[in-house]
């Protein structure tokens, strides 16, 4: 495929280090804000007015009626036919209480509160706005020029041009076969919170739990949030919703949201443990870097993720987009030779009031021989302190070992969650006020009650297919 990359300018060290939130920026057809959501940047033709005169067609289905919930089971199950070739009338309720926009309760809020509306005000109150995951895809593949840094180790390396690093090649989805259910120890998105119990928690069976207590377990505004722009980034209940995009594309369930498996080997394995570790997650969504030549793909992980402005990258998401890239690749049966580019897409904590300011794209290139390098700040119980660790391996193997020894019996899991107090994991008063407990905390105190009262939380309320 020849080059058609126009030369870049040369990028600075300075650029990324002062990088802030941009808007959207030049070299894609910037789509505008959806006049009836607001905060959505529609990338596509749509059915309003707005749209019809910019582009003189329309979708019948857009964001919005996806907003206002207007499908219905029938559209959700020709999405579950042309995915699965069958129609699983349980996997139809699933899909369609997954994709409906509900009413809630909301720690903090009184009565019920809309998803969607938790969206609205969030990205009002914050000033930010987003599209979807094939307007991503676009951009990645216009001429807009982003920096991408290497990953290895902390610092960062050799910051190059995106456009001068595609030199040619093209952003594509990735499909990803389905996969079989079975049985892991870790969840990858466990990394992000240095404290165990935080990691154990992303294990447990909320909807289980609370048959069994009868306080209300309620999530986090947040994390509601969070879940919604996924939603209406990645997911639709319709089959033909990209259709006017591109006929050739895959359906967007084939390569978003799509369940992987990482296998990390145990090589030091101690008397009861596995051969390997097993890893479990969803990645946001997966996209291959090409020129047609597979010897030369590079697999990437894009991941929809808020946090705090700043230049250095939370190691944790880059841990988790390569862990989600090797399990893609793995899913595949594949090995991309020429690495991974992790792809995160940031809303940030502050914006202002009323603005509309397009998230930050961040991209690391990790080479197979780096996907070690990445360092996290590990909590060790039994040195009562943090220690810099690395090695996907010995990652995963401590945590295994550290979530064996908490749960082992009630003395551990309480002294482990006393220890994670006195370092102040629960409460970071470095993060805006609303982010500063703990969002577990309520789940925290109620598992520790029950272990309290001699509860094996491990049997009761791990997932299905956690083991440990
Ligand atoms: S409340 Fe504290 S101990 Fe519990 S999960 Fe959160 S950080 Fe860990």
């Amino acid at each position: 495929m020849a080059s058609t990359v126009r030369s870049a300018p040369k990028p600075r060290l300075e650029d990324y280090l002062l990088q802030t939130a941009s808007r959207i920026p030049p070299g894609v057809t910037s789509p505008d804000c959806c006049p009836t959501l607001g905060f959505w940047r529609c990338g596509w033709k749509r059915k309003c007015e707005l749209s019809k005169k910019q582009t003189g067609k329309k979708l019948e289905k857009c964001a919005v009626d996806f907003a206002n919930n207007n499908f219905t089971r029938e559209d959700v199950a020709k999405v579950i036919e042309a995915r699965d070739g069958s129609i699983n009338l349980r996997t139809l309720d699933e899909l369609y209480q997954q994709l409906i926009f509900k009413k809630i309760r909301v720690q903090g809020y009184n009565g019920l509160v809309g998803e969607l509306e938790l969206v609205k005000e969030d990205c009002h109150k914050q000033g930010y706005s987003f599209g979807s995951v094939e307007l991503d895809r676009q951009i990645l593949n216009s001429s807009t020029d982003e920096l991408i840094y290497e990953i290895a180790g902390r610092k960062i390396h050799n910051v190059r041009s995106w456009l001068g690093f595609k030199n040619g090649k093209f952003v594509f989805p990735l499909p990803l076969p389905k996969q079989e259910p079975r049985e892991y120890h870790l969840r990858a998105s466990g990394f992000t919170n240095t404290c165990h119990l935080a990691r154990i928690i992303g294990k447990i069976d909320r909807d289980a739990l609370q048959k069994d207590i009868i306080e209300e377990i309620m999530p986090n505004k947040y994390s509601v949030i969070g879940t919604t722009r996924h939603k209406l980034a990645n997911q639709r209940p319709w089959v033909d919703y990209l259709r006017e995009t591109s006929d050739r594309l895959p359906k967007i369930w084939d390569y978003c949201e799509n369940e992987i498996f990482c296998e990390i080997k145990n090589t030091d394995r101690k008397k009861g443990e596995p051969d390997e570790i097993v890893l479990s997650g969803h990645g946001d969504a997966s996209f291959v870097l090409t020129d047609g030549n597979p010897d030369r793909d590079i697999i990437i992980n894009t991941d929809y993720k808020r946090g705090k402005r700043g230049a250095y990258e939370k190691p944790a998401y880059i841990l988790r987009g390569i862990i989600y890239a090797l399990g893609a690749a793995n899913a595949l049966g594949r090995e991309f030779k020429k690495g991974i580019v992790v792809h995160l897409v940031k809303r940030f904590f502050h914006g202002e009031e009323g603005d509309r300011i397009f998230p930050k794209y961040y991209l690391g290139y990790a080479s197979p021989e780096n996907y070690d390098s990445v360092t996290l700040d590990e909590f060790d119980a039994a040195k009562k302190r943090i220690v810099q660790a690395s090695g996907l391996e010995n990652l995963a193997v401590s945590t295994y070992r550290m979530e064996k020894i908490i749960l082992e019996n009630k003395e551990n899991f309480l002294a482990y969650k006393d220890l994670a107090q006195q370092q102040k994991f629960c409460f970071d008063a470095d993060m805006p006020e609303e982010f500063r407990e703990c969002f577990n905390s309520d789940l925290c105190r109620i598992l520790a009650q029950l272990v309290l009262k001699g509860v094996d939380i491990e049997k009761r309320y791990f997932l299905p297919g956690v083991v440990i």
